[in-house]
């Protein structure tokens, strides 16, 4: 339960003074529905009223104060027309310029001969002076009702710049003090500010210098945030860690036969991965290991050989991908292997139904099948296996901490939980994310491979394009074509793309395959099964291709509106050819306008193929909160860290939690009980239940 000294900043926004239903709705636009939500809602800009010249010399275009005299006013004849009111101070004469003015209010404001201080932007129309609607008029003897320098909040329609500062104001007076969380040294050493003055400070800007995210007390809420964040990992990881696994021990022979049936040798990386593995699962702990390799790095292998051990120790495995297709290549893949071993092996999918798939279930409730391959499906109430020990998740990146530990219910004991991904996520952004678990990276390829030739054009040269295709056509080779789903109405993006398909029929004369995303299960892998055995030669498709799909002769990747994709996207589009001995080609097009981030982006694809590096350059060119794009993508989403810049805190901030962890296991310490207020404030509860004690 959330601890009460955290109420006040829990509370919602309407319990503000001034707030109704509207205002709220408002708020809750801008920055969310609690006072929490506005204090770390930080400025996005700041005004500086220090600039107070003379009329004579004042810059248009700045924001200026001015003690003037009110001379006399003007108002408008006609209602369109603005009222003015003209002013001076000893140098020279400013309009004050009013739209739809209460004129009353304007008589009380401003009356002819008072003096008054008046702050805003500053214009020149033609030779005069003016300011229109000035943002302070004050009487001289309130003129310390002038803030010196005024947070600039992101706006929102129906709130206006300066009631958000007020309401954050009020916001920040409701927060409590907070006991220090943060390890005294590093604070100390780092000369960062306590939590409450960090606050503070953030929210009073005096220079642009002060809204950068290196700010001190920028700095010190963001590590705030990351510690909570690594804090909550390290808790799940040390009670999944904690339950007592088992030690599977396997006794190689499925393995050797296995392997023996490869055409290929394994590679160093995967040997050290599969060691690591095969450590975590012999240790009786509980293994939740990521598996990270670029696309074609040869995962597959690594996890099959892990699935082989749990079956030589007697038990079961679970192979689970995202999509359909994955889950059958996957079973295609391993088919011949698992012969070859003698295992049994089955695939369980949304499309296994009726008495086949009751059948089915029972035979791995009986433990008449070893290693069960599918989807999402693994996860349905009435899947239950005899004994899994195993559950490998592949391309996971869709999913969360959360579904990770979903698993765990469908097996007695926990299961080992090992965890693929073929989007290469930089480290600091693996942390976040993964930061629960152990990480065997695969970097490189295995031999054999040559590199993909990476080319990007305009679509103006589209004919180009047609007539490359042409010529490698005729020499067998097989091509994807990737046009995106880009417009509001899917409808009209599926009309594009097989007018697409048609329009490559026509000047090809070969055929063309259609796949997208609207298609049935069944007719997609239909499409895909033609291309893979080479009775379509061109694959013409939505980003459906995307995750995993291995069609080895397939050489050519034609991409168009390429400057719509994300980094990673592309990458992971590319890795779709040089997966057989061919040479193999990939074509960014791009259509106009081609933006400086889009271009920096096929730069990046055309300069390197690595998708570590790839990824970290996706992780710069859009910062953290756009990487992998959305919610679902199971990253979280940070709101004072940004991780393009406070990498090196999420390292650090890793660290502190293990270290935490190891001296106070139940954060019973004062800095402990700290730290509870912590994971609460960045609402980490479910992380605190975690504690032996609550
Ligand atoms: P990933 O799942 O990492 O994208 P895969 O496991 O699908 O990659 O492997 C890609 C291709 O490389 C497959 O065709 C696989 O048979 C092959 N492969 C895997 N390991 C090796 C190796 N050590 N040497 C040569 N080829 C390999
Ligand atoms: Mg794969």
């Amino acid at each position: 339960m959330r601890p009460s000294i955290l109420f006040p900043l829990f509370a919602e926004t309407r319990t503000l003074p001034g707030v109704g239903p509207k205002l709220e709705k408002a708020i809750a636009r801008a920055a969310g529905t609690r006072l929490v939500d506005l204090v770390f809602d930080l400025p996005v800009g700041v005004i500086d009223r220090s600039y107070r010249p003379r009329l004579i010399e004042a810059q248009a275009g700045r924001i200026a104060t001015f003690m003037l005299n009110v001379l006399d006013h003007l108002p408008a004849h006609n209602p369109r027309h603005p009222y003015r009111v003209r002013c001076s101070d000893d140098s020279a004469t400013i309009e004050l310029v009013f739209f739809h003015p209460r004129t009353d209010w304007l008589a009380r404001t401003l009356p002819v001969g008072s003096q008054r201080l008046v702050s805003g932007r500053l214009e020149r129309f033609d030779t005069k002076l003016q300011m229109v609607h000035p943002d302070y008029i004050l009487p001289p003897e309130e003129t310390a009702g002038l803030p010196a320098h005024e947070p600039v909040y992101r706006l929102t329609e129906g709130l206006s710049g300066k009631a958000l500062a007020k309401l954050v104001r009020g916001a920040l007076d409701k927060a409590p003090a907070l006991a220090e969380w943060q390890d005294a040294a590093f604070r100390a050493a780092r000369a960062w500010p306590s939590w409450g003055e960090a606050l503070q400070t953030a929210h009073a800007p005096a220079r642009d210098d002060d809204l950068l995210p290196v700010a001190p007390a920028r700095m010190r809420l963001a590590y705030d945030e990351l510690l909570a964040n690594q804090l909550a990992l390290a808790l799940i990881r040390a009670q999944m860690r904690g339950q007592k696994g088992r030690a599977l021990k396997g006794d190689g022979h499925l393995r050797r036969r296995a392997i023996a049936a490869l055409p290929f040798a394994l590679t160093p990386a995967q040997l050290r991965s599969l060691a690591e593995i095969e450590a975590d699962m012999a240790s009786p702990a509980r293994m939740l290991r990521l598996l990270q390799g670029d696309v074609g790095a040869g995962k597959t292998i690594v996890a099959l050989l892990a699935m082989l051990t749990a079956v030589e120790a007697g038990a079961q495995a679970a192979l689970m991908a995202p999509t359909e297709i994955l889950a059958r290549q996957h079973l295609d893949a391993l088919a011949p292997l698992a012969t070859a071993a003698g295992v049994r092996l089955a695939l369980l999918t949304g499309r296994e139904k009726g008495t086949p798939r009751a059948r089915l279930l029972a035979k791995l409730a009986d433990g008449e099948i070893d290693l069960l391959v599918g989807t999402h499906a693994l996860f349905s109430d009435d899947v239950g296996f005899r004994d899994l020990a195993l559950a490998v998740v592949d391309e996971q990146h869709r999913f969360g901490v959360h579904q990770r530990m979903q698993l765990q219910g469908k097996a007695n004991t926990p299961v080992d939980v090992l965890v693929m991904t073929a989007t290469p996520i930089p480290r600091t952004l693996a942390l976040t994310a993964y930061g629960d678990m152990e990480v065997s990276r695969l970097e490189g390829k295995p031999p054999g491979r040559k590199p993909v030739q990476t080319r990007v054009l305009s679509a103006e040269r589209l004919g180009d394009v047609i007539a490359h295709l042409r010529g490698a056509l005729a020499k067998g080779a097989r091509a994807y074509w990737v046009c995106p789903l880009v417009e509001e109405s899917e409808n009209s993006d599926l009309a594009a793309a097989a007018e697409r398909a048609q329009m490559l029929t026509d000047a090809l004369g070969h055929k063309i395959g259609l796949v997208h995303g609207r298609m049935k299960g069944a007719e997609r892998d239909a499409a895909m099964a033609k291309f893979k055995a080479g009775e379509t030669n061109v694959l013409v498709a939505t980003t459906v291709i995307e995750v995993g799909v291995d069609v080895p002769e397939a050489t050519i990747m034609v991409v168009e509106h390429a400057e719509r994709f994300g980094l990673a996207q592309l990458h992971q589009l590319r890795g779709r050819v040089g997966r057989g001995a061919g040479e193999s080609t990939c074509l960014l097009v791009w259509h106009a306008p081609l933006g400086e981030t889009a271009k920096a982006r096929l730069k990046t694809l055309r300069e390197t193929d690595d998708g570590f590096v790839i990824a970290e350059e996706d992780l710069r060119l859009r910062g953290a909160g756009e990487f992998l794009g959305t919610r679902q993508s199971g990253m979280p989403q940070f709101r004072l860290a940004d991780l393009s810049v406070h990498g090196e805190l999420l390292a650090a901030a890793r660290d502190d939690a293990r270290l935490v962890l190891l001296k106070d296991p139940d954060l019973k310490s004062a800095r402990g009980e700290a730290l509870r207020v912590l994971l609460y404030l960045f609402e980490r509860d479910e992380a605190v239940r975690y504690l032996r004690t609550g």
